[in-house]
């Protein structure tokens, strides 16, 4: 997708700090931490929220929830941390390409998305 900021991001055309790689998916860090750790994994083919996965491509929402683990583990988060994804308006996404928020590093309010 030509003008997606994340599709950008992940094309390099946008710097980010990259926490995690491999060919189907990219993580970095949110630019605006809502928690000690935030990170934000998203599929590198552009998907745009949970309303548009599907049979056909939902292998790659399994292949992240994978990787998270890992993820986690390499940020620290032995105690516990929140996977968020926003869809729509009423969720506040502001970014429309299939994404899930890492949060962690502290105990979590309800309100932290
Ligand atoms: P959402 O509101 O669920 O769509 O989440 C979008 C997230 O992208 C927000 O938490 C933003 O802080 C984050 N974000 C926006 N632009 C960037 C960027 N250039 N690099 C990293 N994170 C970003
Ligand atoms: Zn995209």
């Amino acid at each position: 997708m030509e003008n997606c900021l994340f599709c950008k991001i992940i094309r390099g055309e946008i710097p980010s700090t990259r926490v995690y790689e491999d060919d189907k998916t990219y993580a970095f860090r949110d630019i605006a931490p809502m928690a000690p750790t935030h990170v934000l994994v998203v599929p590198k083919a552009h998907i745009a929220d949970c309303s548009a996965v599907t049979p056909e491509n939902s292998g790659i929402v399994a292949h992240i929830f994978e990787v998270i683990p890992g993820i986690a583990k390499a940020e620290g988060l032995e105690n516990g941390y929140r996977v968020v994804s926003n869809c729509g308006p009423d969720a506040g996404q502001t970014v429309q390409h299939l994404h899930f928020h890492i949060l962690g590093g502290k105990p979590l309010t309800l309100e932290m998305a």
